[in-house]
């Protein structure tokens, strides 16, 4: 199965090869050019399998040069009792009699992007391998908090790679940023931007089109490549959990066969709910896709009107790692919802960067009408489902877990619709104590780190223990840089 970008198709790419650019040289995202088929006799075989087989079998129907056993070596590591705190990997916590949540964050980092991170440097380690690479691989990296933790926590000590992570001065909980500032490895390396997320993704995408950079790494021997959502090979592990959660609903009797499921997915740069959209397009019943906002509610008003516009004002909140203005996998489902148009695509991307807005055809418009249907949850909102959560069912969620839970119910009073609903755990709330501890009445004594032990001593929950061993850690890092001095730091760092 070839690989093609979303703004020109005649760029194709194998499986490895897409891995490990990450992004395509002209800008566009690569995408598979079809969409495996599953039915109902492979769901069925899942269902006994232990997560690893699971991803295996999922993973294998996509990358083609990459044999089952291979991605099942891989797996069987990613998802191992040494990194994740359960054999389950993402297990569903049943909320009430029609909706779970899927936790998503029992892996090293206690965010989602474990799920994805912990196989994505196995899988490019292997492509390097695959497409007779000689040169080592650099990694950049913007995140809004958990990826770039996630990232380093993948990549450290990874032979024949090096990370470089940049993430927004005073968009990150201190949490993440203790988290980042203290990651070991000879290969890592982390930088504040003085800026939001997005001024931090569009330096690393500058850097990455940058001709005259690629010229003197080329000459260092070194390439750049993503760890960012725009890599496939952070979409594709994601897919994976959300078929393995159907098959734990009709394993646990919640759903028969060919029941629908509803899921409801904390939404910022659309990769986690793309992943949904592609388990949907691979056979899985799925009813709605929704699509939960924070207060940065640019994809709500796209799926109700059309017309994404990026030209509004941009709010730090309790959920940092939503606060995006420019959801770059959203590209992705154009290009499938335009009937694969790579020049319709590159006409909406080319609007996006002139004038921050470009307006979907009446085609695409019905089409995300019938999917999806998106919501967003303030500030106010998200801490009152936190209270609500802990007081009712006893279940501590965090932030980012909160909106998708609110939009959810959102949905149904808008709706009525009571199919099974499964919503997205994206973090522990062990990664933003000083607002889960206002949400439940506790207000926060101290900051940092302190806070953990308060949260544990008001709800009884357990510390995630890799969180706890902050602690005692020293800081490795104190690197802050201008927006417009993003290149130069990468250039020192591959030194
Ligand atoms: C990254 C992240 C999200 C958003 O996921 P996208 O794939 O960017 O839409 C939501 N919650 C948490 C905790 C995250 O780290």
């Amino acid at each position: 199965m070839k690989y093609l970008s979303t703004r020109d198709k005649r760029i194709r790419l194998s499986a490895a090869e897409a891995i490990k650019m990450g992004l395509s040289r002209d800008g566009g995202l690569l995408t598979p050019e079809r969409v495996p088929v599953i039915d109902e006799a492979f769901l069925r075989s899942l269902i006994p399998a232990p997560y690893p087989v699971r991803a295996a079998k999922i993973m294998a129907l996509y990358l083609d040069d990459y044999p089952e056993a291979e991605l099942l070596s891989f797996a069987e590591d990613a998802y191992g009792p040494e990194r994740f705190d359960t054999p389950a990997a993402a297990p569903l916590r049943k909320v009430d009699s029609n909706t779970y949540c899927l936790e998503l964050w029992h892996g090293p980092t206690s965010a989602f992007k474990d799920m994805a991170l912990q196989m994505l440097p196995r899988l490019l380690s292997a492509a390097l391998a695959k497409t007779g690479e000689d040169k080592t691989a650099c990694i950049l990296v913007a995140t809004s908090g958990d990826t770039g933790k996630a990232a380093m926590e993948g990549f450290a000590d990874v032979p024949r790679t090096s990370i470089m992570v940049f993430y927004p001065k005073d968009g990150v909980s201190e949490i993440q940023e203790a988290q980042m500032v203290t990651q070991e490895g000879n290969n890592v390396g982390v930088c504040a931007v003085v800026g939001n997320f997005d001024d931090a993704q569009a330096g690393v995408k500058r850097i990455f089109s940058d001709a005259a950079i690629r010229d003197t790494l080329d000459k260092r021997g070194v390439f750049l490549s993503s760890a960012n959502s725009i890599n496939w090979g952070r979409i594709l592990p994601q897919v994976v959990y959300y078929i393995s959660a159907y098959c734990d609903l009709l394993r646990d009797g919640a759903l028969s066969m060919g029941d629908k499921v509803n899921f409801c997915v904390p939404t910022g740069n659309f990769g986690d709910i793309l992943a949904a959209y592609y388990a949907m397009r691979m056979g899985l019943p799925v009813g709605k896709l929704i699509c939960a906002s924070n207060r940065n509610n640019i994809l709500t008003d796209f799926l109700r009107t059309g017309v994404y516009d990026r030209n509004r004002q941009f709010y730090t909140t309790m959920s940092p790692s939503m606060d995006i203005l420019v959801s770059s996998n959203l590209e992705r489902l154009l290009y499938d919802l335009s009937g694969e148009n790579d020049a319709e695509v590159r006409g909406y991307m080319e609007a996006l960067s002139r004038g921050g807005k470009y307006e979907v055809s009446e085609s695409i418009k019905a089409a995300l009408n019938g999917l999806y249907w998106g919501g967003f949850c303030d500030e106010r909102g998200t801490s009152a489902t936190i209270g609500r959560y802990w007081r009712d069912y006893g279940y501590l969620i965090d932030t980012h877990t909160a909106v998708a839970a609110d939009v959810l119910e959102q949905y149904r009073a808008a709706t009525g619709d009571r199919t099974v609903a499964v919503f997205a755990s994206t973090a522990s709330p062990y990664k933003f104590c000083d607002h889960v501890l206002d949400a439940i009445g506790q207000p926060p004594k101290g900051a940092g780190t302190a806070l953990l032990d308060q949260l544990h001593e008001a709800t009884g929950t357990p510390i995630p223990s890799r969180l706890a061993a902050l602690k005692g850690k020293q800081r490795r890092f104190d690197l802050s840089a201008e927006k417009a001095d993003m290149e130069r730091v990468v250039l020192d760092f591959l030194k």
